[in-house]
This record gives C-alpha cells, structure tokens and sequence, in this order.
C-alpha cells in the first residue's frame, strides 16, 4: 500500500471499483472512463509505479492472467471483435496513475475509433 495511491485505494476496497477478475496477484476493474464499453484496467496488488520497475516475478504475477482476463471480457459481449492493450509508463508517456497498469482495451468494429 501507497500513501495516497488511488489504485492502492481500490484494491483495498477504500475506493469503489467495478472488479472483474481478482485473485492474490491481481486486480481487473473497469476504467472509470471508458474508451470503449468495457474498458478493463489490470494492476499487480503490489504497488508498482510502473512497468518500469519490475522484476521478471512482478512481470509473471501479472501477465500470466491477461490472456484468460481478456478471454472474459471478449465472452461478455458478442459484439466484442477484438481488444488492444495498452501501457503507458512515465508521465510523457501520458501515464496519469503511478500505480502499473495495463489497459485492455474492447474494439466492436473496424469503424470505432478513439483517440
Ligand atoms: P493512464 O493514463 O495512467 O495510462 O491511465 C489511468 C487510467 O485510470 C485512466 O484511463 C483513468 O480513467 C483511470 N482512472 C483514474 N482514476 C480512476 C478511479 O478512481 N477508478 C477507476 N476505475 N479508474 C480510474
Ligand atoms: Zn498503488
């Protein structure tokens, strides 16, 4: 736990979140703003600013789930026809939380698009 850490927040439930996936590794919620329905936001629960500084276990705690976690996501709506990931690390790199996490991202069409 990170003082003032808003995802520290969330995974110790001080903050409300639409959880998705959760086990002793990792947490899967809803991104408060959605770029598309369904936007899913996956973090370790061992604060981590960012992919930056972790090792190869901190990299295996949580990349091991991603591909079952956006699995589910597809399986929650037919209209889903793909996802993308996306991580940003450092503030140039628009990270906006300096707690790690990885974006999974719904795409229902080649039409939608988001900037
Ligand atoms: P970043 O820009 O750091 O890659 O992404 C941070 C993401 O966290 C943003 O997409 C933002 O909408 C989301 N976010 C920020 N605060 C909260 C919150 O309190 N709850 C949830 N569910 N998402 C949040
Ligand atoms: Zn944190």
């Amino acid at each position: 736990m990170e003082n003032n850490c808003i995802f520290c927040k969330i995974i110790n439930n001080e903050i409300p979140s639409y959880t998705i996936f959760e086990n002793d590794d990792v947490k899967a919620f809803l991104d408060i703003s959605q770029t598309t329905p369904g936007h899913t936001l996956v973090i370790p629960k061992k604060h981590r600013d960012s992919l930056l500084s972790f090792d190869r276990e901190d990299a295996r705690n949580v990349f091991q789930y991603i591909p079952e976690i956006a699995r589910a996501i597809k399986a929650s709506n037919t209209d889903i026809k793909g996802i993308n990931l996306l991580n940003n690390n450092g503030e140039v790199a628009y990270q906006s939380v300096f707690h790690a996490h990885i974006h999974l991202i719904p795409r229902y069409s080649e039409q939608d698009d988001f900037s």
